[in-house]
């Protein structure tokens, strides 16, 4: 008998939802700590349906948009990682290794601000070895005029000044507005037609827990890219090809689906 009281921390590993189950657990937790909102529990479950429609694997497609941001990122005079309760649950390590690798501060930015919620996110980014944190000082933040939600507080030396900014799991408004203001913007989103996804300048159709150690990689090997390399990759990125290819994906993988369900089920 078990002696935890989460269950999903005591799914086996070889069970075929383990995955998934393990990362639901992350975000339960981190609702718990404070780290997660209670609307994040639903975000990561929208999240879900969608990775469920791609087959739960970083297409070629994907990859391609992942190359281009790291391109994108060394290139950028100042690039910023916007975090939020999610990201910070779901992959802490993985955020503060690539801050290091690229060398760009993480901000940490939240639609629905709680007493003690940045403080929670702080800890557990610490924890994970990070060493500059911005956005943790409210009193200091500024506005971005575009935006009326509590994420129009940027951080001075952050996102207010950053060139290219980094959002994972980044809600339309906040995404549109920071395009308004000229900044290049960077989403993970597994959703290829959210608002997020189609105002960005590269869209990463995949899994947060998926892309970040693609990017750490990638990372590595283009630490001592030449500039024309790195914005020969840019250049000949194409988003609106991605988000063309991306919903391709998930048709054909519908389509497959279909074909397979039929296998099984009986007249
Ligand atoms: P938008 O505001 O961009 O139109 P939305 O309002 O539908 O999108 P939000 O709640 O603002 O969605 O943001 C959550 C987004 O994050 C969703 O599109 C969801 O698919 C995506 N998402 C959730 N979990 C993950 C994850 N682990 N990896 C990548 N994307 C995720
Ligand atoms: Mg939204």
């Amino acid at each position: 008998m078990s002696t935890n009281n989460n269950q999903d921390h005591d799914v086996p590993k070889d069970h075929p939802r383990y995955e998934s189950l393990k990362y639901r657990h992350n975000i339960i937790e981190g609702m718990k700590k404070l780290i997660v909102a209670e609307a994040g529990l639903m975000a990561h479950g929208r999240g879900e349906c969608f990775d469920y429609m791609l087959g739960e694997k970083t297409s070629e497609i994907a990859k391609e948009s992942i190359e281009a941001a790291v391109a994108l990122l060394y290139l950028a005079k100042y690039p910023v990682i916007s975090v939020n309760g999610n990201t910070a649950a779901l992959c802490p390590k993985m955020l503060v290794e690539l801050s290091k690798i690229i060398n760009a501060p993480l901000e940490i930015n939240l639609f629905y601000r709680k007493e003690g919620r940045i403080d929670a996110i702080k800890k557990v980014l610490e924890d994970a070895g990070a060493e500059m944190i911005l956005g943790i000082n409210e009193t200091k933040m500024v506005e971005i005029e575009e935006l009326s939600s509590n994420r129009r507080n940027v951080d001075p030396n952050g996102i207010k000044i950053a060139d290219v900014v980094f959002v994972p799991l980044e809600d339309g408004d906040r995404t549109e507005a920071l395009k308004k203001i000229e900044k290049k913007v960077i989403a993970v989103d597994l959703n290829p037609i959210s608002r997020t996804s189609l105002w960005a300048d590269v869209t990463i159709v995949d899994n947060i827990v998926r892309t970040l150690p693609k990017m750490i990689k990638i990372a590595n090997i283009l630490k001592n890219a030449e500039e024309k390399e790195l914005k020969n990759i840019v250049e000949k990125y194409d988003n609106k090809r991605n988000i063309q290819v991306s919903l391709d994906t998930i048709i054909q993988y519908i389509k497959k689906q279909k074909k397979d369900a039929f296998k099984i089920l009986k007249d």
